[in-house]
């Protein structure tokens, strides 16, 4: 199995999985053509993809669904709740491909199943995802409003994962955001902090690696993540920060 962020903040996400012969984008958040020219940097193309599946409504996520339908002809993975949100204002704009699946349920694309789990952020029906192939588990976990029951067992599970890291939060407190955003980021329904997305890593002992995603620009540095996850990690397994800016590396599970 091989995995590419090709960008992850609230500026916009986007996770490309390959494996067994199928090929999965894991939502919409950058445009089609730079999620194209990201994907084409590392030989990859965009037309090639069999399914995008959406975790949840927000913009960051779901976005550019609509486009990458319309343009490059992928098939959309979605829950009814979170399309009919997504729709509203006519945002997603005209749609002919849409499986819906519930959050909890296994979909399948051949040899490959993609696990989805319910989570408690604030969108409306949000979902994070296992890839499952060949006895592998890679993980794509962000905006998880927090630690919730279950998820540590998830993290014991995997081969590898994307982890949201989004804020430290001493940056947050003192930061420029407004305080009703602050207390959301912190809150149940928000995102997870350096520190919690750290300690959740610590029930992985199959973790070849982890990628901190969702790293807030205002509330948060790659360097400052990633230096208390190495730490508190006792330096197991290698770490890698995805960035808001640009695609990863080609990443081997
Ligand atoms: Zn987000
Ligand atoms: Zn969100």
């Amino acid at each position: 199995m091989l995995a590419i962020s090709l960008q992850s903040g609230s500026n916009g996400n986007c996770f490309y999985v390959e494996t067994n012969g199928t090929k999965l984008l894991f939502d919409a958040g950058i445009c089609g053509s730079r999620a194209a020219s990201r994907l084409g940097s590392h030989g990859r193309d965009i037309r090639d993809v069999d399914a995008l599946i959406i975790s949840h409504d927000h913009a960051d996520h779901v976005s550019c669904a609509g486009i990458y339908q319309r343009k490059y002809g992928i098939p959309i993975f979605i829950t009814p709740l979170t399309l009919r949100e997504a729709e509203k204002g006519g945002r997603l704009g005209k749609l002919r491909d849409v499986t819906c699946f519930r959050s909890g349920d296994q979909l399948k694309f051949g040899a490959v199943s993609v696990h989805t789990i319910p989570t408690p952020h604030d969108g409306v029906d949000g979902s994070v995802f296992v890839v499952c192939s060949s006895g592998k588990r890679l993980g794509i976990l962000t905006d998880l409003g927090h630690v919730f029951s279950g998820l540590p067992d998830i993290i014991s599970s995997l081969d590898a994962v994307f982890i949201e890291s989004n804020y430290d939060p001493a940056m947050l407190s003192t930061g420029p955001y407004p305080a009703f955003l602050k207390k959301r980021i912190q809150g149940p329904q928000g995102h997870l902090s350096n520190m919690e997305s750290a300690e959740l890593l610590r029930s992985g002992s199959r973790l070849k690696w982890a990628c901190l995603a969702h790293l807030s620009e205002c509330n948060n540095s790659p360097e400052l993540a990633l230096r208390i996850h190495r730490d508190i990690s006792g330096g197991k397994i290698p770490f890698y920060a995805a960035s808001r800016y640009a695609a990863s590396g080609v990443f081997a599970i």
